[in-house]
């Protein structure tokens, strides 16, 4: 089974506790015997991200960020912007074309002057109306503005694709704290049509008989699961509490091109740092892994946060030295573990005090239980 990460937006200077998503996905490969991917985002980042620089460079900083969190050298990443994606997505476009999920349509569309909002101005109200994290657009009277470049939205009448979304058979989620999270999105994303072009930026092109435009870079690396997963494999796709909305996307997609409910998803909470003698909250992945020194510490200091009965896990920052005093004093055994193990026994075995108690047999140089060397097993780096 492979397990993969949502894809990720690469680059320098993102907080540090966006590391999470990867240790993670590592983490539930670890547990259930299956093989890690990581999915990098690398095209259509805004450009307020100051990152637009070539994949290559992107992939690096990330390998070197994945290096730091002690993740397997080895293992694959892969990215949206190379060739072989674009020949990949230009073939999932056909195919979708051939189902009858693909069509053209003219609408009353709403945009703004940067190019990331461009929705249905029937979906606008709802939208903006909406309980969500991170929220692209407010309702700002006389209008509704784009959060990113403030601008207020357009509305013209516009030749755009839309993609027809199927309700899916089943989307299965770790753990069921989510789950009523998962159902809204559904109905969300059945309620109004998906619209895939863009007539503002110009990025990968969608073809529909004469009808000719950009493609939503949103959309197109929401279709790269069968990328990485061959069609005959099933998955588990790592999300977190923030990114769910996309996971759901990116699995409906699936079983529209699949026929079939294949992969799951697991999701995260996220981390909030609690700053205490010194202060981390603000610190990028790049400073905070050189901060650590070693895998291990990062790996265990980001640990610490994740619960799963949550939607946001609490880290206190002087913890960080409490983990690098208490380095295991013993050889790090690789054990290989025949079985698999139940995420619901991760869930329970998970958890700030486990870690804790864990680190202070490592200081007694006390013996440890089973339950523990898998924990120790996870801490420590991967070769
Ligand atoms: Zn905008």
């Amino acid at each position: 089974m492979k397990v993969v990460t949502l894809p990720i937006t690469p680059g320098v200077g993102r907080l540090f506790t966006t590391l999470l998503n990867p240790l993670v996905a590592d983490l539930v490969a670890y547990s259930l015997l299956g093989e890690l991917r990581i999915m990098l985002n690398t095209v259509g980042i805004p450009k307020l991200d100051k990152q637009a620089e070539a994949p290559e460079v992107l992939l690096q900083v990330y390998r070197n960020h994945l290096d730091g969190l002690g993740i397997a050298k080895q293992t694959p990443c892969f990215h949206d912007g190379s060739q072989d994606f674009e020949d990949y997505f230009q073939d999932v476009l056909k195919r979708l074309l051939q189902k009858g999920h693909l069509t053209q349509t003219r609408m009353e569309i709403s945009a703004c002057a940067c190019g990331r909002v461009e929705i249905p101005t029937e979906a606008l109200a709802r939208v903006a109306g909406e309980y969500r994290r991170k929220k692209l657009i407010r309702l700002s009277p006389p209008g509704f503005i784009c959060e990113v470049c403030k601008s207020i939205l357009i509305s013209t009448k516009e030749n755009v694709a839309v993609c027809r979304f199927r309700m899916p058979e089943q989307v299965s989620i770790f753990p069921s704290l989510f789950e009523k999270e998962v159902d809204v999105t559904v109905s969300r994303i059945m309620s109004y049509p998906t619209v895939i072009s863009r007539n503002r930026r110009e990025f990968s092109q969608i073809k529909i008989g004469e009808y000719t435009s950009s493609a939503d870079t949103d959309f197109r690396w929401a279709t790269f699961l069968g990328y990485i997963i061959p069609e005959t494999e099933s998955g588990i796709l790592v999300a977190s509490a923030t990114t769910l909305n996309q996971a759901v996307k990116v699995l409906m997609l699936d079983q529209l091109l699949t026929g079939r409910a294949r992969c799951s998803i697991v999701a995260h909470p996220l981390i909030r740092i609690h700053d205490q003698q010194i202060s981390l909250s603000g610190l990028s992945a790049e400073a905070f892994l050189s901060l650590c020194g070693l895998p291990y510490v990062s790996r265990t200091f980001l640990s610490l946060g994740l619960r799963w009965d949550t939607m946001e896990g609490i880290v206190d920052s002087g913890n960080l030295h409490l983990i690098q005093k208490s380095l295991p004093r013993r050889m790090w055994v690789n054990s290989v573990r025949q079985s698999p193990i139940m995420l619901e026994k991760v869930q329970k075995l998970f958890g700030r005090q486990t870690i804790l108690n864990l680190l202070k047999k490592f200081r007694n140089r006390d013996s440890l239980t089973e339950d523990e060397e898998f924990l120790l097993g996870f801490l420590e780096p991967r070769m």
